[in-house]
């Protein structure tokens, strides 16, 4: 039988921000939302992609000389050239990356095993069980991969290593049952209850998002709900209020993590050629913050800043 693939694009070892303990963080590429503020923007494309590094790149033309399909260009500055690349005609060679000995050409993403994961993530079970942490599988829609991601988790578990899935919530319903079992905390993202707001946001709508939560409340899995607060569109008063209420409305007590807002996705949009729509957005207060947290601990909810 062949090995069950998957792309991912990066493996962050001791994580401290994706789940409890000290944990690996296998992102995998691939999302159904487009979300203006993803961190990730490397993650959306289920493709490889490739990207010039201008904080590495010193202009010097060699991956332009050597590109097979010439989508290369060397645009003048009034400091060393800017490197475009025509993504539409790139056929992921990575000639350029060979060539690039400054290490300014990276390709995000590669197809790997659930077996080659596995033999990273376990270097540290150690460490896992030391501090209560595991694997988490994030991205990226890990689900977008479900033969990947339930390979992988089923190895984990055989390996007596925690297991946490952190999704966007927009995915087929089914898929559901085929991780029962399999994962031990889901970090869910509540974004925007509004449907209008949450589509023209993300690009889709939120019934589906909201279904599959109550999905899950059905299995034993721990819930985390994980909000992303983005100043003035999911950090609104009445936002929050709106995914408190919901939260509320779960039989099940449901942890709640507020994310506070911050910009680390605006140089990787850049260099993706996608444009940022957020470059005047500030960093919340730390009044605001706490405005944000009374939210939810004065609707009786377990919340905490992250
Ligand atoms: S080869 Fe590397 S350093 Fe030279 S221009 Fe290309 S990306 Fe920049
Ligand atoms: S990956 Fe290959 S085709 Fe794409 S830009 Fe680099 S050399 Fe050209």
């Amino acid at each position: 039988m062949p090995e069950t693939q998957g792309t991912i694009f990066n493996i962050q070892r001791f994580s401290t921000d994706d789940g409890p303990g000290i944990r690996t963080t296998v992102f995998v590429k691939g999302c159904p939302l487009s979300c203006i503020w993803c961190a990730n923007p490397e993650s959306q494309s289920s493709l490889p992609q490739i990207v010039n590094r201008p904080s590495k790149c010193r202009g010097c033309g060699k991956c332009a000389a050597v590109c097979p399909e010439h989508v290369i260009s060397l645009i003048p500055t009034d400091n060393k050239p800017e490197i475009r690349i025509d993504r539409s005609l790139c056929k992921n060679c990575c000639t350029c990356v060979k060539a690039c000995s400054a290490g300014a050409m990276h390709l995000y993403g590669e197809h790997v095993t659930a077996d080659e994961v596995y033999n990273t993530v376990k270097r540290d079970l150690g460490y896992y069980q030391r501090s209560g942490g595991g694997i988490t599988i994030s991205g990226g829609e890990p689900m977008m991969q479900i033969d990947f991601v339930t390979a992988l988790y089923t190895l984990c578990k055989n390996g007596g290593i925690h297991t946490a899935l952190d999704t966007c919530g927009y995915f087929p319903t089914e898929y559901i049952s085929r991780t029962s079992g399999l994962v031990d905390l889901v970090l869910f993202d509540l974004k925007i209850i509004d449907p209008d707001l949450h589509k023209h946001y993300t690009g889709v709508d939120n019934q589906l998002i909201h279904r599959n939560l109550r999905e899950f409340l059905k299995t034993d899995a721990e819930i985390f709900i994980r909000v992303p607060l983005i100043p003035e569109i999911t950090d609104t008063e009445a936002n929050l209020t709106a995914i408190a209420n919901v939260v509320k409305s779960f039989e099940k007590p449901l942890h709640v993590d507020l994310l506070p807002y911050h910009n680390y996705g605006e140089n990787k949009f850049k260099m993706l050629g996608k444009p940022y729509l957020l470059s005047d957005a500030k960093r919340q207060s730390k009044e605001k913050l706490a405005s944000c947290l009374e939210i939810f601990t004065a609707a009786g909810l377990d919340c905490q800043l992250h």
